[in-house]
């Protein structure tokens, strides 16, 4: 018997924005984090081969973007960036001053403010995992999960808080375990080396391990999608990854505002087609998929910001907030639908085990 395959699209913005409303005030901090992520990505070496399907790329790249070239792999139509990410650049990301810089970024300031985003931007994400596992004749409830790239337990909470049991979370930064298990019950998570992800996914136990908004941060996506299709143990992979969207050319065609969704630490983007590259490579098939995306705050916040700061176009950035600002979620909507959003959720289980 073949199930109604569990698509979704859409999701309002309004709970994501209250919390990125934070990081509008904070985007010059911002801005300057991504200028000095380029400059240290700028000096790596060209990339040879594509980050998601390791086919030869050595071709000019197709478009530049706040100063770094990046190349549309013509095998699976992944967006790469031009150069390799090197350890030494990982390490420069995510461990330097054992991930006090990172930690930074994301610490909520007190416990209000981490269960509010726990509630808003993770719970929904816990619930699509438990829809999308029952429809797959999973009990949740009973259902082991590894949340890999934990950070300081967001996602780990509101596995917790939905039910699922037991939930574990695994991250490299010790300042972020250590936040995490202040606040979540049961101490879940556990650090682990940087250059351990495969063998701490070769180890897992649990029947479902997530990735959200890791798999495109890790050194090698390949060795690590690689190392949870071989340990039989694992039966479901959970993952949202960053998309080849709108957001990219909004991005592109404003140069002087905040990129937040390629460059930074987003040195390479996903397609539909790249993800089926590596699913059918690896062993994987979609049981069920949640599209949404932020392109049409992006293309919002770019005019807003740049008409605003110009005295003769200030007026009119008032006028595009009363009329275009309350149509964000409706227009975003339909690129969802479309798969054209700049995130998806993915549920995938293994053809063979
Ligand atoms: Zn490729």
């Amino acid at each position: 018997m073949t199930r109604a395959k569990l698509i979704r699209h859409g999701k309002s913005s309004q709970g994501l924005l209250k919390h990125k409303t934070a990081m509008y005030e904070a985007k010059a901090r911002l801005a300057q984090r991504n200028d000095d992520i380029a400059a240290v990505y700028l000096i790596q070496p060209p990339r040879s081969q594509c980050k998601n399907c390791a086919s030869p790329i050595n071709e000019k790249p197709t478009f530049v973007s706040h100063g770094i070239g990046y190349l549309e792999c013509p095998t699976c139509g992944h967006l790469n960036g031009a150069h390799e990410e090197t350890a030494a650049f990982c390490d420069f990301l995510y461990t330097r001053d054992d991930g006090k810089a990172y930690a930074q970024a994301y610490t909520a300031e007190d416990a209000a403010q981490y269960q509010s985003r726990v509630q808003d931007i993770y719970l929904p994400k816990a619930a699509f995992l438990s829809e999308a596992l029952a429809g797959e004749g999973v009990d949740y409830r009973t259902c082991a999960v590894a949340d890999i790239g934990a950070g300081s337990g967001y996602f780990v909470a509101a596995l917790q808080q939905h039910g699922f049991n037991p939930v574990t979370g695994y991250e490299v930064s010790a300042d972020q375990v250590a936040l995490g298990n202040r606040m979540l019950s049961g101490e879940p998570l556990r650090q682990y080396p940087a250059d351990a992800t495969e063998t701490t996914l070769d180890s897992l136990s649990a029947r479902v391990v997530s990735l959200i908004g890791v798999l495109e941060h890790v050194l090698s996506p390949r060795a690590a999608l690689a190392a949870i299709a071989g340990n039989r143990n694992i039966e479901f992979l959970y993952l949202s990854l960053p998309l080849y969207s709108a957001s990219v050319a909004i991005e592109a065609a404003f140069s002087n505002i905040f990129n937040r969704h390629l460059g930074g630490a987003h040195t390479h983007l996903y397609c539909e087609r790249s993800i089926r590259h590596f699913s059918a490579e690896y062993g994987f098939e979609p049981v069920a998929e949640w599209w949404f995306g932020l392109d049409l705050t992006d293309l919002f916040r770019s005019l807003y910001v740049t008409l605003a700061q110009n005295p003769e176009t200030a007026a009119l950035s008032e006028r595009i907030a009363a009329g275009f600002g309350h149509h964000v979620d409706a227009l975003q909507q339909s690129l969802d639908a479309a798969k054209g959003s700049s995130k998806v959720h993915l549920l995938l289980r293994k053809t063979a085990r």
